[in-house]
């Protein structure tokens, strides 16, 4: 029997939407092929939005995304809302999808592909072979504990103020995200924490360890966060899948991410506890490269093979997109940005049609 699925498209600006229509004929051909169908809705978000409707997240996108069994988004944002206040800027319509979505489980892979090794900026014996995943919790930690602020002392003198709290029920949720990701890969989770100084890190250990009874065929170690950036750097191949909280995933995603080197490349994907998930790429709107057919698709393609994998639970449909992308590569097919000696140079569409071909 076919599976349906409805999916929300949201090509925001800049690139978004020729990165997205490549993105989008590449998932009809695989549907074509593995027996799912996709009912595809698009909406406004970001910049886009703003222009039509005022609102960097119109109640209808949201309502839209709410009803859908993943959304997948482009990127918004560039040049001509700079200017807006804060609240009203294309980058508050992302912060208030994800809070809409109840997106607490952010999952950011860094994968070496063999035929860009030479991008990243380490040695190729230190990268080669490396494939890690990091599940960052969202909504949580430093980001938003209170007390928050800026205060005057008695003194006069000011305080700034943030708190990095954790309750047990957000350091099990994520978690459990964090092991049946695990599950899904090599089998390997590394929790990441600072127990050795704070309270909130003893916590967050205690209950991963005692999560771990629930995973027999996961193996969990801890390490400290000074550590694993270092770790992360020396020998990236201990890592398989590397669990943290909010602050501490923020800074070894983007360490993580760019041992790969090529900001076209990563996509990432945020799941919430039962909603449908969000699927991205890392990279932004690129407004310099806007409308030139300059823009590498793969980040965004590979938001959809991550969509299939963690959000539609198609690993075979996920498997074939991501065969695909390294096809092409090994062809020789490659985007401005990641372009090297004696490679084909392809405008978005025409890896769009690379990919299509392969498949
Ligand atoms: P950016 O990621 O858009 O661009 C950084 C550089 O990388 C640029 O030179 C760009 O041309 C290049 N680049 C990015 N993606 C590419 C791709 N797919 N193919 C080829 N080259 C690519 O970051 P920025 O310049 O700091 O931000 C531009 C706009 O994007 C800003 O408005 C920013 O707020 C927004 N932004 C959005 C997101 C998002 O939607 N999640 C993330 C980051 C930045």
């Amino acid at each position: 029997m076919t599976q349906r699925y409805r999916i929300t498209l949201l090509p925001g600006d800049g690139i978004g939407p020729e990165i997205m229509a490549v993105t989008v004929d590449v998932l009809k051909k695989v549907a074509a092929q593995t027996g799912i169908a996709f009912d595809f809705q698009e909406a406004l978000v970001g910049g886009a939005a703003i222009d039509a409707t005022g609102s960097p997240l119109p109640a209808d996108t949201l309502a839209m995304c709410k009803d859908s069994d993943a959304v997948l988004l482009a990127a918004i944002g560039g040049y001509k809302w700079d200017n807006l206040p804060n609240d009203s800027r294309p980058e508050k319509g992302l912060l208030n999808l994800r809070s809409g979505l109840g997106l607490f489980a952010n999952l950011r892979p860094a994968a070496i592909l063999p035929q860009l090794i030479d991008a990243s900026s380490l040695k190729r014996e230190v990268v080669e072979g490396v494939d890690i995943m990091v599940v960052r919790e969202l909504t949580g930690g430093i980001y938003f504990g209170q007390p928050r602020g800026i205060f005057e002392t008695e003194t006069g003198e000011k305080r700034g103020v943030n708190t990095m709290v954790y309750s047990e029920s957000e350091i099990d949720r994520i978690g459990r995200v964090a092991f049946e990701t695990a599950r899904k890969r090599r089998k390997k989770l590394c929790s990441v924490d600072k127990s050795n100084v704070l309270e909130v890190s003893q916590l967050w250990r205690d209950r991963m360890t005692q999560l771990a009874a629930a995973y027999p065929d996961v193996e969990l170690s801890h390490m400290y966060v000074d550590n694993a950036a270092m770790q992360l750097l020396r020998a990236p191949k201990q890592f398989d899948t590397i669990v943290t909280g909010n602050l501490f995933g923020d800074i070894l995603s983007d360490a993580a991410a760019m041992l790969t080197g090529s900001i076209g490349m990563l996509p990432s994907a945020s799941m919430g506890a039962n909603g449908p998930g969000l699927f991205e790429p890392v990279h932004g709107s690129a407004p310099d490269i806007a409308g030139q057919d300059k823009a590498n698709p793969l980040a965004q393609v590979l938001s959809a093979a991550m969509m299939l994998r963690y959000g539609l639970n198609q690993p075979e449909a996920a498997d074939q997109i991501e065969q695909a992308v390294l096809k092409v590569l090994d062809q020789g097919y490659r985007t401005g940005d990641i372009l090297s000696e004696g490679m084909t140079l392809v405008g978005c569409k025409g890896m769009g049609e690379a990919l299509l071909a392969v498949l």
